[in-house]
């Protein structure tokens, strides 16, 4: 396409250079093995094994770490029932609020500990560890901390009374940011806890295991289990475990939702996505171009409520994609503690196998490919930003979730036409509306099957909002006072 004058070409747009600025990594210590956090102490797995996390944009193993097998999930389990019985249950709501306090104070402190710390294990740019993930973390334990010994006043009866031991399975893409998310809603309950971080991203569950000693958290109300799937689901079907609480795959949602059908546990899963970011003619241009740019490059693309499928109105198609490109163009792949960084590493190999294998099938079904000029690091995980036009609905990169940096791009007409394509999918986790009309935003959000709805906006976290799902995205609802109730029996 000929340039207009004085506007850059994409090749020279990827050639900006910006001298490099890495963080620093003094500030963390990782230990070359890590033991299982059961009753207020780190101690090995009863039969000895480890696995390795290793560094996703190195390849480079980071540490050892112990995994988890049944005889540990039934310490952990008894540690966190009589932790429950005699110590959490009983205090009152005002003592327990004191230790979230502690525990979100101790995050802060340390917070450019843990951002490091959750660059190098999981990938993701230190910009986004640093300013997002870590401190919403925090957030998340002040907020519930504020909840402790109010519990009779947030709407869900007179007297609402914990569940006893939560048993809480987590993924890779927010390793810390979802250990929060689960922990402090169920320990200001009056819940005790045992948390199963991913496999490949371990470190950061471990080093707020820390921060709960440090805190002086009485022993055995949080327990941290590292390990795999089967530790996993050796927890969600511990008998001992009086709630289930899991963020990851649909897959294995739906054999978690099997597997506690008819014990009696509470269950709250968050599950995939695949959003609509819905782009009308009367958006403001740069702002809608900014929120499609984070809506699917933010961390790489692995987040559940990720704005995967553009919807763009056809009479505005062309500029907004050609101010995509442009921007898209400008966004620096690379070293996660450079702080110049715009998208890491892809978590894991086998998560970049299931992102490629998706991308060539949109190819192979005739959807056209695009990404900007862009250098991929030899060593380490890594995929370009990656924009499919020409995306038809039954394309599988129009279904699936990629979990990666991949945008498919539809168009439609008019806003009915965008509201059948954005609720034709199994998920309803999260959509996006650009628009300048008050009225179309609230015509659009009530039609939408989605859990959160973004108008002007994507990706906006706090923990005061609700956010879960609708259909094959999960039920329950986290953060806010609605994050309560899947830890209360009211
Ligand atoms: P999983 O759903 O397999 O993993 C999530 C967590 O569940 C991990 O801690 C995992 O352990 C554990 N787990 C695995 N199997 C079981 C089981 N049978 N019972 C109990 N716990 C189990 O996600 P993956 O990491 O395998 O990612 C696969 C795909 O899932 C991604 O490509 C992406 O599409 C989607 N995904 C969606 C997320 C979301 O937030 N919506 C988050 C993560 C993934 P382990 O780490 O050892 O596997």
């Amino acid at each position: 396409m000929p340039q207009k004058q004085g506007t850059p070409a994409l090749q020279d747009i990827a050639d900006w250079a910006y001298a490099p600025a890495p963080q620093a990594t003094d500030v963390v210590r990782i230990a070359p093995e890590n033991g299982l956090f059961i009753g207020g102490e780190f101690v090995p797995a009863a039969d000895g094994r480890q696995f390795a996390t290793v560094n996703p944009a190195t390849e480079e193993p980071l540490a050892q770490v112990a995994e988890a097998g049944q005889a540990d999930v039934d310490r952990a389990v008894a540690a966190a029932a009589a932790a429950y019985e005699q110590v959490w249950r009983p205090m009152p709501g005002r003592e327990r609020a004191k230790y979230l306090y502690r525990i979100a104070r101790i995050i802060q402190e340390r917070a450019r500990e843990f951002a490091v710390l959750e660059s190098l294990d999981n990938g993701k740019p230190i910009r986004e560890s640093r300013d997002v993930d870590v401190p919403l973390a925090a957030a998340h334990f002040f907020y519930y901390a504020g909840w402790a010994d109010k519990l009779e006043y947030a709407g869900l009866g007179p007297a609402p009374q914990p569940l006893g031991v939560a048993g809480q399975v987590i993924p890779w893409n927010f390793p810390l940011l979802m250990a929060a998310w689960k922990l402090a809603p169920a320990l200001a309950a009056g819940n005790t806890c045992v948390l199963k971080p991913a496999e490949t991203t371990p470190l950061t569950a471990l080093l707020l295991a820390e921060v709960c000693q440090q805190a002086g958290l009485p022993p055995g109300v949080v327990n941290v289990l590292t390990g795999d799937g089967a530790a996993g689901a050796a927890l969600v079907a511990h008998p001992g475990v009086r709630k289930v609480a899991f963020t990851g795959s649909t897959e294995v949602g739906k054999e978690i939702a099997a597997a506690v059908a008819g014990t009696g546990k509470k269950l709250t899963l968050e599950l995939g996505g695949k959003a609509a970011n819905i782009v009308f003619d009367d958006a403001p241009v740069d702002q809608a171009v900014e929120g499609i740019v984070g809506g699917i490059f933010f961390n790489q693309g692995h987040v559940c409520c990720a704005g995967s499928r553009l919807l763009v109105q056809e009479s505005v198609a062309e500029p907004v994609l050609d101010r995509l490109r442009r921007r898209v163009a400008t966004l620096r792949l690379g070293d996660p503690l450079d702080k110049n960084t715009d998208v890491g590493a892809i978590n894991s190999r086998a998560q970049l196998d299931k992102i490629r294998e998706l991308s060539d099938s949109g190819q192979e079904e005739g959807a056209e490919r695009w990404s900007p000029p862009c250098e991929l690091p030899e060593r380490g995980f890594w995929f370009p930003p990656t924009i499919f036009t020409g995306v038809s609905q039954s394309h599988r990169i129009a279904r699936e979730e990629i979990f990666g940096p991949v945008l498919s791009v539809l168009t439609f007409r008019t806003p009915e036409e965008a509201v059948a394509k954005a609720n034709n999918t199994p998920y309803g986790l999260s959509a996006g509306i650009w628009t300048d009309k008050g009225s179309r935003i609230l015509w659009m959000a009530k039609r939408l099957r989605a859990g959160v709805v973004w108008a002007n906006t994507f990706n906006k976290f706090d923990p005061a909002s609700p956010f879960g799902g609708y259909r094959e995205s999960g039920y329950g609802r986290e953060g806010g006072r609605h994050g309560l109730a899947a830890y209360l029996d009211a």
